[in-house]
């Protein structure tokens, strides 16, 4: 049974205008820490582009990563796995790191020209550093009642990855489906599920449907996350509001690749349960 959970979110995109000594970057970065049972939980979602950012905005939030019981990488892309090595170098000691198998394939942009957009280090490197990968398509259980997804049914025809990720099979460039996408899900004693993503490439509702799938549980508490939408046409971002809206959680905290327009949107609709959320910004349900 989870009683409390409290997120630090260590790196996001934009400025915290009430907390001017965090750094903002683009990439994502979340600490959840759970207390289960009287027992405490240090899980760290995605670690950010850069080790400078999020060991100084950890070191600003006070927070110990010797303490992290894993680590959790939402997809591949070098927004959420560059500062990977350097929280390691922190952690000093052999620590479990969560991932679906497809995370590791190479990753490209070609907007406007070619990026790599994957993991910027090698496993070798990764265990060099003491992160144990444990790689799963399926759901990874990671303490009680709190899981990582794994790889996220798409179950609807609004939700689709855009056209310039690309990956490379069989010596050819093909469309990046991303399946490497998860979310971690927590369910909260009385509350519900607190559904917390990554970019959500997968889709912030397939990713909500998912989570309710897998744990049986239908009550959304909250959504705390990129809901990748910074690409989406209009019809995609109101569909995504209404369904929301349906779900009814008591908060969102929507930050990274959501985008202006369904942020504005979200604010409309949610009011006071909804929160732009930055770096420096620390969550407790
Ligand atoms: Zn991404
Ligand atoms: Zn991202």
């Amino acid at each position: 049974m989870v009683d409390e959970v409290e997120l630090k979110i260590l790196v996001e995109d934009t400025k915290n205008p009430a907390k001017p000594w965090i750094w903002s970057e683009h990439g994502l970065a979340i600490l959840v820490k759970a207390r289960t049972n009287k027992n405490e939980v240090f899980i760290l979602l995605d670690t950010g582009t850069t080790g400078k950012t999020i060991l100084h905005n950890a070191y600003k939030m006070n927070v110990d990563f010797s303490k992290l019981n894993a680590i959790v990488l939402s997809h591949g892309h070098y927004d959420h796995t560059g500062g990977l090595l350097d929280v390691l170098k922190c952690v000093e000691k052999p620590i479990a790191i969560v991932l679906h198998p497809d995370a590791l394939k190479p990753k490209f942009v070609v907007k406007p020209r070619i990026r790599l957009a994957g993991i910027p280090f090698t496993k070798w490197q990764i265990e060099q550093h003491g992160g144990k990968l444990l790689l799963s398509r399926g759901v990874a259980p990671l303490a009680e009642d709190i899981w990582a997804t794994g790889q996220i049914e798409r179950t609807n025809k609004f939700e689709k990855v855009p056209e310039r990720f690309l990956t490379i099979e069989k010596e050819q460039f093909v469309h990046d489906e991303l399946f490497d996408d998860q979310a971690l899900v927590i369910d909260c004693a009385g509350e519900g599920l607190l559904v917390v993503t990554g970019c959500a490439h997968a889709g912030v509702i397939n990713t909500i449907r998912y989570a309710q799938k897998i744990t049986g549980k239908s009550r959304i508490y909250a959504v705390v996350g990129g809901f990748h939408l910074v690409e989406a046409d209009e019809e995609r971002i109101e569909w995504t509001v209404q369904v929301l809206k349906e779900a009814d959680p008591k908060f969102i905290g929507a930050c990274h690749c959501t985008g202006k327009k369904a942020l504005k949107r979200l604010r409309e609709e949610f009011g006071e349960k909804f929160v732009e959320v930055h770096a420096g910004t620390v969550l407790s349900f």
